[in-house]
């Protein structure tokens, strides 16, 4: 009896510590902290820095790709889970290739035959997706180290991530001196990622996080009863290699049409040439947008199991859902579990695909002088 009272009373007092008791309510410290990730295979130390909020929502980053490594939300009984797919330590994302959780650019998505013009100069970049350049290239952002720079406020916290693409990494013109910068609200369940950049010479620049997402947390089966909203009535049909053909397809009457929640699983295994080449969805949505680079909603997905909702919101004009057709039960994610097909789906807010050989497609061209922004929020809920 004694002993039981007294680890109850123990454990109450570490709750008092982690959450102060504000107006009765157990409320999280926000906050962030920072441990050790693991090392790279050239000795690099790893660091991963882990950003709280009042709610108790956790966000967690290394400075290693400027990955999105965890993602901790409730569910509807209150129960905090992580939803997004990832590695326990650096090593697992310096071997990995499918970019989980990782900032993904100098170029998001795919560049055809891995080669663009500009100003009359053609630019040949590493291919590394058959014959096409997809996220980058072979060493993209997501495989260097980024400089950290904490820059919470009242706001809630925040971690500010550097890098510098030098002039011709990857085969891309121009330094590139770039931010991400993670943040978290400080009393409501929403995480922001923000994208800033400036370059010394004409460029093309199309970044996005690619998170893996189950709602029903990591590695938790597959996520085909989870319902999918798109606010898009167009999406960019592709070729047998992924790359739009340039025509923008109205959406009604095929199984892209998303503007109705609808469950991911529905249609995907329809026999349609579209679905057929993605292996599933692996094809971009062009946004509804009212006013160009000004905020507005792209996505919301909602799992019946545990209740959870996110709610996505961007200033980008596009949105690649995948639908982890790709997964295939290789991968040893976190805490021992095995990502199997279609067990996580991705919302990578973003400029089109192969924009840069599309001139009718919104621009990815970022000129000196130029500031480049772009921010993302994800919102997280529950509903019955
Ligand atoms: C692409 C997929 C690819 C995945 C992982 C997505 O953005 O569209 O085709 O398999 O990234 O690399």
């Amino acid at each position: 009896m004694m002993a039981r009272f007294r680890s109850a009373a123990y454990a109450g007092l570490i709750l008092c510590m982690t959450f102060g008791m504000a107006s009765g309510k157990a409320e999280a410290k926000s906050g962030m902290e920072h441990k050790n990730f693991g090392r790279t295979q050239d000795g690099q130390s790893a660091e991963l820095y882990v950003l709280t909020n009042k709610n108790g929502m956790q966000a967690e980053v290394t400075n290693y790709g400027a990955t999105l490594v965890a993602l901790r939300v409730p569910d509807r009984d209150g129960k905090l889970g992580d939803v997004i797919l990832g590695y326990d330590n650096v090593a697992g994302y310096e071997a990995g290739a499918s970019y989980l959780g990782a900032t993904v650019g100098r170029y998001a998505n795919r560049i055809a035959h891995g080669k663009f013009s500009l100003n009359g100069n053609t630019y040949t970049l590493p291919k590394n997706d058959g014959e096409n350049t997809l996220h980058g290239g072979t060493m993209g952002f997501n495989k260097h180290y980024w400089t950290t720079k904490d820059v919470s406020s009242d706001a809630g916290p925040a971690l500010q991530l550097a890098y510098l693409s030098k002039d011709g990494e990857e085969g891309f013109p121009g330094n590139l001196n770039i931010t991400v910068t993670y943040s978290l609200v400080v009393d409501r369940n929403e995480l922001r990622i923000e994208y800033r950049a400036t370059t010394d010479k004409d460029t093309v620049i199309n970044v996005s996080n690619h998170a893996y997402y189950n709602l029903a947390g990591q590695g938790n089966g597959d996520i085909l009863k989870h319902e999918l909203k798109l606010y898009a009535s167009r999406f960019t049909p592709v070729d047998q290699t992924l790359i739009p053909t340039g025509e923008l397809r109205d959406v009604k009457g095929t199984p892209f049409d998303f503007t109705k929640a609808t469950a991911i699983g529905a249609r995907i295994d329809q026999d349609e040439q579209q679905l057929k080449y993605g292996k599933g969805y692996d094809h971009n949505w062009v946004l509804d947008q009212k006013a160009k680079g000004l905020p507005a909603p792209a996505a919301e997905a909602y799992d019946p199991q545990s209740g959870r909702v996110l709610e996505i919101s961007t200033t980008e004009p596009g949105v690649q859902f995948y639908s982890g057709n790709f997964l295939d039960g290789t991968i040893h994610g976190k805490e021992g579990k095995v990502y199997g097909h279609r067990f996580a789906f991705c919302l990578e807010t973003q400029h089109f695909p192969d924009s840069p050989n599309h001139p009718d497609f919104p621009t990815t061209v970022l000129k000196p002088g130029q500031h480049f922004h772009s921010s993302s929020t994800y919102r997280f809920s529950t509903r019955k």
